[in-house]
């Protein structure tokens, strides 16, 4: 016998009698993470990774930037040997394929500025993500975004004609990104997303200062 979902108030039959979600909530708790995870966009990260950029500006000098740029570079490397082992975890193993293909495209720079925005963007609006797990899937996703590696071409017997299908990451692939990911800029993104609260805490106190100025003139 197939149930209910059980994502609550949702009440829809269960997508079969092997799932605990419908149809809809089986598919976001795949791709997004969690059944209630909606996808964060490119365009909804852009404010937040405009103010990474304007933060890792101010301290150029800082040698945090290199470091963690470091990390990204080995465990690329890292990636390189897990994905060419005919033995081991066949999940390690995929994981790394996103991660040599991400290496392959994108820059250790822009991996680390799409990470440590989508800190920021937790920080600041908790409440965008349903659950851990969903977080660190949309992390994995928008990271896994800087690299076109994951369409490719199938040729269609009936047109004949080459067409263009998307590769989904696996469920699990994503997790294990996501959970590296966290670990390697988790800390610096957390610390970007406070500096940007103390300042904005400094606007507010010197707007403050001037209104009590105004009020105070004789
Ligand atoms: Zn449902």
């Amino acid at each position: 016998m197939t149930g209910v979902c059980r994502v609550p108030n949702c009440h829809l039959p269960a997508f079969s009698r092997f799932s605990r979600h419908c149809r809809r909530h089986k598919s976001s708790l795949r791709r997004q993470g969690d059944p209630l995870q909606t996808s964060v966009t490119k365009g909804e990260l852009t404010p937040y990774r405009l103010r990474v950029e304007a933060r890792i500006a101010k301290n150029a000098d800082s040698p945090l930037w290199e470091h963690l740029e470091g990390r990204w570079r080995e465990i690329v490397g890292q990636a390189r040997g897990d994905a060419s082992k005919a033995t081991g975890n066949r999940y390690q193993r995929n994981a790394a394929r996103e991660v040599l293909n991400i290496g392959a495209d994108a820059g250790g720079r822009a991996v680390m500025v799409t990470a440590l925005a989508m800190f920021v963007l937790l920080s600041e609006r908790p409440s965008r993500f349903a659950s851990d797990a969903g977080f660190r899937l949309q992390l994995a996703r928008r990271v896994r975004a800087l690299s076109s590696r994951h369409s490719g071409s199938r040729y269609d017997h009936r047109t004949g004609r080459e067409q263009r299908v998307y590769r989904e990451m696996t469920p699990k692939a994503g997790a294990i990104l996501g959970q590296t990911l966290a670990t390697t800029f988790g800390a610096a993104g957390l610390r970007l997303a406070a500096l940007d609260e103390q300042d904005r805490e400094d606007a507010r106190t010197a707007q403050e200062n001037i209104r009590t100025a105004i009020k105070e003139l004789k």
